[in-house]
């Protein structure tokens, strides 16, 4: 390509220039792409292959020999004219959707996975969802309106898709810049319990305050009167306080996590776990999904 760059200011006229690069099915396949006449396309022969050329070094992961990383000089057919602005790579999107991401998205204890999770995705399954999907939107509107609505308390069996669920409705608030936070109940508490006191204010406070919340998994954990009394109580109450949205997954029903929360290694509370499901209920609606396991 270079040898062709230069052979034109010598002895090629723009013609023979721009045949002698269709030599190049790859330069020829990219021009040709753009819907153009031929004749047209010669006359932006020099541009053209500017354009290319820093695909070219792109794709060769030689992009710092561009004028701008980053960013390529593209080509687009516009009737009879082409015109030509720098697009940013797939590579500079991708690196500013993470930065988004992740000033959005405070995750404790989860996979990083989740922020792949989507509606597009949930569309195409059955038609047991539904009603969650019914919900989302309600949310969604909801939001957009300024209107609080309550979060979902989702249970089910293992694998059936409540956390993917959950965190593709995040994935859509986050591009509304709402501040979500998922934390994985279980770990989440081992690993406050073992955290200094800085640590321990932060993450207590950004899980207690953030504008979305999920407790992922809960009733899966080891119930302590610590972690229910301390820790989760105050996490409620705050947020109900607020009227911050909070979502629930789990694969115990709302009666069933009554249960749970009642019994401590210091023996059966039933008024505390009351207590706690108050909460539960005041800030969510239960609804069950039920599904084949999708896990590998
Ligand atoms: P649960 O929280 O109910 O145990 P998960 O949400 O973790 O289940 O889902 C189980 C697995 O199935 C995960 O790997 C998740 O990424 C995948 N999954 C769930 N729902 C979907 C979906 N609608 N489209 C694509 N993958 C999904
Ligand atoms: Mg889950």
């Amino acid at each position: 390509m270079k040898e062709v760059i230069n052979n034109i200011n010598n002895k090629y006229d723009v013609k023979t220039t721009f045949i002698e690069a269709c030599s190049n099915k790859d330069f020829k396949n990219y021009v040709y792409s753009l819907g153009i006449k031929e004749e047209i396309l010669m006359n932006y022969t020099f541009r053209l292959l500017e354009c290319f050329q820093e695909l070219t070094n792109y794709n060769n992961n030689e992009e710092y020999k561009n004028k701008v990383v980053g960013y390529l000089l593209t080509p687009e057919g516009n009737g009879n004219i082409i015109n030509f602005s720098y697009i940013k790579t797939d590579e500079k999107l991708k690196e500013e959707k993470d930065k988004f991401f992740d000033n959005y998205f405070l995750i404790y204890n989860m996979p990083k996975a989740i922020k792949e999770a989507s509606f597009k995705d949930i569309y195409k399954d059955d038609k047991l969802r539904l009603p969650i999907i019914k919900y989302f939107k309600l949310f969604l509107d909801n939001y957009d309106k300024g209107e609080y609505t309550k979060g979902l308390y989702l249970y089910g069996s293992f694998g059936s898709g409540k956390t993917y669920l959950i965190s593709a409705l995040f994935n859509e608030l986050i591009k509304r810049k709402v501040f979500c936070t998922i934390v994985y109940y279980p770990e989440f508490l081992r690993s406050l319990k073992s955290s200094f006191k800085d640590d321990f204010d932060d993450i207590f406070n950004n899980v207690k305050t953030s504008q979305m919340l999920l407790i992922d998994d809960i009733g899966a954990e080891n119930v302590t009167a610590w972690g229910r009394d301390e820790i989760l109580s105050s996490i409620l109450q705050y947020r109900m306080e607020e009227k911050l949205p909070t979502f629930f997954t789990s694969n115990l029903s709302i009666g069933e996590l009554e249960i749970h929360l009642s019994q401590t290694n210091g023996g059966n509370d039933k008024l505390k776990a009351r207590r706690i499901i108050e909460r539960v209920k005041q800030l969510t609606s239960e609804l069950n999904l039920i599904s084949k396991n999708r896990r590998n």
